[in-house]
């Protein structure tokens, strides 16, 4: 099948339905210009001291949390950042009754930002943050402004409410998008290597047969796919 084959019968797929839940990584805030992982410019091939699995570890944070922060700010904490096509597009499906769910392993709140309103969070959000003692909230502007560690009134540590490496994932969240993939008619996952678990997982759950995959590269499920576009999910979603 050509590329404009598989957009057309992508098209007539969403054309056919109102269950749509959407599962999504980092490869969906590409185009808003955050670096992923795992492409070629992500961050896994740029060069630090320690790896990322170590820089964003719950073991870095509680041991070194003066260069957890340097790393966390420069990195993940991006400015200005906005919406892009693949964001709006799922927006605009969840609006026409089309999308029930965006299930997202990305932390930067841009599904929220393009009108989404069902998204659930995996990994957490870099926009909340919350001191360790009092349980009070900060925002990501207070956490890129602290010079340092960022630390409470109380004198607590602020820390991002965002899933580290070793660190459980919430289980009602993770719940609720075994339940959304489980009843989905239709499930596209977009923009993740599905190497990251227990989030990866999830596909699993999915029953139906209208598993669609788009992604830059390969990945470990386009053999259990019944389409996968190889692409840009920005233009992908924005030609359906
Ligand atoms: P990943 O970096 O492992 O994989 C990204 C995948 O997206 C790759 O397979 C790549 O080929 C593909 N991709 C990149 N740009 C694309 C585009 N424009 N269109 C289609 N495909 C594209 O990311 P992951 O699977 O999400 O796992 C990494 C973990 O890192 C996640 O848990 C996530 O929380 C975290 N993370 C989040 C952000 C963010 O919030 N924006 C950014 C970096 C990492």
């Amino acid at each position: 099948m050509t590329y404009e084959e598989k957009i057309e019968k992508l098209r007539e797929i969403i054309a056919g339905t109102d269950n749509i839940v959407f599962f999504g990584g980092a490869g969906v805030s590409t185009e808003s210009g955050i670096p992923d992982f795992r492409s070629e410019d992500g961050l896994y091939r740029q060069k630090y001291k320690y790896p990322p699995e170590f820089m964003l570890s719950h073991t870095c944070y509680a041991t070194m949390p003066e260069e957890f922060f340097r790393y966390y700010k420069d990195k993940l904490l991006v400015t200005g950042i906005k919406p892009n096509k693949a964001h709006y597009k799922l927006a605009q499906w969840e609006k026409e009754g089309k999308l029930k769910a965006v299930i997202t392993q990305n932390i930067d709140g841009l599904h929220q930002m393009a009108g989404s309103q069902e998204v659930l969070e995996l990994h957490g959000s870099t926009l909340r943050n919350y001191c360790e003692r009092c349980h009070k909230f900060y925002d990501a502007d207070y956490v890129r402004m602290s010079p340092g560690v960022p630390t409470c009134e109380c004198g607590g540590r602020v820390k991002p409410d965002v899933v580290l490496y070793e660190e459980g994932l919430d289980m009602r969240t993770m719940n609720k998008a075994v339940r959304y993939i489980s009843m989905a008619d239709v499930l596209i996952i977009g923009g993740t290597s599905l190497v990251v678990y227990p989030a990866a997982g999830l596909v699993d759950y999915y029953r139906g047969k209208k598993l669609i995959l788009i992604n830059k590269s390969a990945t470990s499920r386009d053999s259990m796919a019944d389409l996968v576009i190889s692409g840009s999910i920005g233009e992908v979603l924005d030609a359906v």
